[in-house]
């Protein structure tokens, strides 16, 4: 066993209890996940963790993530997993860059990422977000804060592998110029914090926990939406697999990351100009490599839908060709 394995079983041995050996590369335990969200703890185990990348899925809850999500989920605090398992994690990241069957080819070099630490920084809840129907717990598991000193909400944007990448923040109230943005130096500056550049367009919103849940399952399915209200509106309905685009472009490796993780695609836009002409040119571009389904529905976006009408506009989604054929023949 080396250095890697040693320490990921050490992590699974110490918080998740009682292991059971799956296969030469997994262990499954009980889903710490389950009692959290307030049902009851199960008797069989549904969690596994890959005892080689520290990427780990429970095929009941579909909760999905790496190791460093793991600890935290453990309320182990950004300095401690520094501290303890910053090598481990290190080291986890770089193998996963250079594993031939990995995605290596498409985790774009961003620089060194930030330290998780900043997200400290932003840690009030904010309190549009509540006031639109998100629960803390939700605004909680995607990191999302508020930024006193720049007003603004801030969604932080990570890599595949989970690596704090760069911030984007929505203006709360009155402002010039675009609602959303990219923080680059006048935002860092505000905290201290070196300036630096994130290209937003080379990563999927939320794709850092889809991505271990894909490699757990076969056959699974993929949501994606625009924004990150709609990504969350979706998890906070029960879809966990749901990424963002983060505008409505899909670019180039976007389209390479849903291509490599190869799940049937839901393409779920907002139904506006801009999303129109994203569901048809987006659902045709990956139709070519992927399973694409399109999901239409009543209403300017996702958010504007209840749960159960989210799930319904899922589940009558059309696939792409008989939805190219109908589209044909109506117009
Ligand atoms: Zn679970």
């Amino acid at each position: 066993m080396n250095y890697e394995e040693s320490e990921i079983l050490s992590v699974a041995e110490r918080y998740l209890g009682r292991l059971q050996r799956s296969g030469s590369e997994n262990v499954m335990a009980i889903c710490p996940f389950h009692t959290k969200a307030g049902g009851a703890p199960e008797r069989s185990p549904s969690f596994a963790l890959s005892v080689t990348t520290g990427l780990w899925f429970c095929h009941s809850c579909k909760e999905a993530g790496n190791l460093r999500m793991l600890l935290k989920a453990f309320d182990v605090s950004s300095a401690a997993i520094e501290n303890r398992y910053g090598r481990l994690i290190e080291n986890l990241n770089a193998h996963a860059r250079v594993t031939k069957t990995k995605p290596n080819r498409i985790v774009l070099d961003q620089g060194p990422p930030l330290e998780e630490g900043i997200l400290g920084f932003f840690e009030g809840i904010p309190l549009a977000l509540e006031d639109e129907g998100f629960t803390e717990e939700t605004i909680r598991h995607f990191d999302v804060g508020y930024d006193e000193r720049n007003m603004r909400i801030t969604f932080p944007l990570r890599d595949m592998l989970g690596r704090l990448i760069g911030i984007s923040g929505r203006a709360v109230g009155e402002c010039q110029g675009p609602r959303y943005k990219v923080y680059a130096e006048r935002e860092y500056e505000a905290w201290g914090i070196p300036p630096r550049h994130t290209d937003k367009s080379s990563l999927l919103w939320n794709m850092h926990r889809v991505y271990p849940a894909t490699l757990f399952e076969s056959h699974t399915m993929v949501v994606l939406v625009e924004g990150f209200k709609a990504c969350m509106w979706l998890y906070q309905a029960g879809v966990k697999n749901v990424v963002a685009m983060v505008g409505s472009h899909l670019s180039y490796q976007q389209r390479l990351l849903l291509e490599r993780i190869g799940a049937t695609v839901y393409v779920f836009t907002d139904n506006d100009e801009a999303g129109d002409v994203a569901r048809r040119r987006i659902s045709k571009e990956l139709t070519n490599a992927l399973h694409v389904r399109v999901v239409e529905y009543e209403g300017h976006q996702p958010t504007n839908l209840d749960p159960v009408s989210l799930l319904a506009a899922l589940e009558a989604s059309v696939d792409y060709g008989r939805w190219v054929m109908r589209k044909g023949t109506s117009s």
